[in-house]
């Protein structure tokens, strides 16, 4: 069992995606359970959950390191859209017009919370070998990112 350590200062703001086929339901509490499964203490490991319908629902607290990039998870606010995988079982941008929308909404918000912190995904840190989150988060916000001062 592993303890749970608070959260130190945010650096980054980084995307995943659930890694799930687009149209399967999947909510923070199956992701939550997942997680506990194998054996995170702290259940869902991402801050932020964003459904297909644009739903936004909380995971772990922010004052908690999540459990979804290792090595840096006390500098980093997770956030997950549900989907990654296409029909055909590839993984893909699966995001629908009312997650992209919660995604930025989301973003912006946390930007406000996190002046400095810059929006990445998952993929872009070191040795990542997967795809996650299947799209170049720090270009699509780039306009967010933007907002960082020097
Ligand atoms: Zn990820």
């Amino acid at each position: 069992m592993k303890t749970l350590l608070p959260m130190k200062d945010v650096q980054f703001l980084v995307l995943h995606c659930s890694a799930t086929r687009v149209g399967q339901k999947v909510t923070v509490k199956d992701i939550d359970r997942w997680h506990r499964a194998r054996g995170w203490s702290g259940g869902c490991g991402y801050h932020w959950v964003v459904l297909q319908d644009g739903t936004i629902q909380a995971g772990r607290p922010e004052a908690l390191a999540g459990s979804h990039v290792r090595h840096y998870n006390q500098h980093t606010i997770g956030i997950c859209y549900v989907g990654g995988i296409n029909e055909k079982g590839q993984y893909a941008d699966t995001r629908t017009p009312a997650q992209k929308a919660a995604l930025h909404f989301l973003l912006k918000d946390l930007k406000e919370s996190y002046p400095k912190a810059k929006i990445c995904g998952h993929r872009d840190f070191p040795n990542v070998r997967k795809l996650c989150p299947c799209f170049d988060a720090a270009k699509e916000y780039a306009d967010l990112n933007a907002l960082s001062p020097e």
